[in-house]
């Protein structure tokens, strides 16, 4: 222990020493890791038998101490939070399937896919598919960070819960904030300024350019999809309740989608068109029925041309 400590201050002479881990200062452990400015010491032999990259990273032994060392480079992306995540599940103080919260899962398959730690990065897709929607069905249960949850997606290649994502990051954050090409039609066009109202948030600087880029096509096309479909009246098979939509539709469902911003939502917009009491319009039930289903089908056409949109036909489902 003693010569530890002092290891630790003089490995890295150019840097700060690394903080000794709290909770992973193991007393019998055969080896030291330094991950950002935290080091751990563990049992070599069970990260080894785990991932054949972890046990190729190149061990020293400064001043011929004992205990072998081993830097995780910078450059590999793992944070000491995501390592001290991983390894909690090593251990099983906090297995992922105690916890699979977003933080913990996305920690976990950060660290174990980019130090390939196979069998627990698979666990972690898994649970990551668990967290988020993959259906048209399940769109209601919004997650929390989607731009967190579309990066890590994305950057891993967890497909089914991707097309989701991009549905709720473009309808529901803002980002047209920061892009000067928008900027000059944001100004004049009542479309665009009611998703453009809110200063810039943290949430840009998360995404990736392409992630923006690619949600910002989306609400487009989403846009350009529904607009037609919102301002045209509905019409019905019999005359009197062609009649009950030509009255109610703008105060029923064009004025209060304009003023919600329903024009960014069309999946939730027509969901509020569906869940309307029509018959207490003065709609027939026949029409009711049919109507319903004609706009669940809208719906469903939707969420199958953003495979098309997004490019996902191959991918997603
Ligand atoms: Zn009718």
């Amino acid at each position: 222990m003693h010569n530890d400590d002092r290891l630790l201050g003089v490995l890295q002479p150019s840097q700060n020493s690394p903080a000794k881990s709290q909770k992973y200062w193991l007393n019998d452990g055969t080896l030291i890791v330094q991950v950002d400015e935290n080091a751990y010491k563990v049992h070599g032999g069970l990260l080894d038998r785990l991932s054949p990259r972890f046990s190729a990273l190149s061990r020293t032994h400064k001043n011929n101490h004992e205990t072998p060392y081993v830097v995780i480079p910078n450059d590999v992306g793992v944070t000491g939070n995501d390592f001290e995540a991983l390894l909690e599940h090593l251990y099983h103080d906090i297995p992922l399937a105690s916890d699979p919260s977003f933080t913990r899962v996305a920690s976990v398959l950060r660290a174990s896919s980019e130090l390939d730690f196979s069998s627990i990065s698979a666990l972690a897709r898994r649970k990551l598919l668990d967290i988020f929607p993959k259906r048209l069905e399940d769109l209601v249960q919004y997650p929390d960070a989607p731009d967190d949850a579309l990066s890590l997606a994305v950057q891993y290649d967890v497909f089914p819960i991707q097309k989701a994502l991009y549905y709720r990051v473009a309808t529901h954050l803002h980002l047209d904030d920061d892009d000067p090409d928008s900027n000059q039609t944001a100004t004049s066009a009542n479309d665009a300024s009611t998703v453009s109202t809110t200063p810039p948030s943290d949430t840009i600087a998360r995404l990736s350019p392409e992630l923006i880029r690619k949600s910002k096509n989306l609400l487009d096309d989403l846009l350009a999809h529904f607009t037609p479909v919102l301002f045209t009246v509905a019409t019905a098979h019999h005359m009197a309740c062609t009649d009950v939509f030509a009255e109610t539709w703008m105060p029923l469902v064009i004025q209060p989608a304009l003023e919600n911003n329903g024009l960014c939502k069309p999946i939730e917009t027509l969901q509020t068109i569906i869940d309307l009491d029509w018959k207490a319009h003065g709609l027939c039930e026949d029409c009711v029925r049919d109507k319903r289903e004609e706009w669940r089908g809208e719906q469903e056409d939707i969420w199958k041309k953003m495979n098309t949109w997004l490019g996902l036909q191959n991918e997603a489902e």
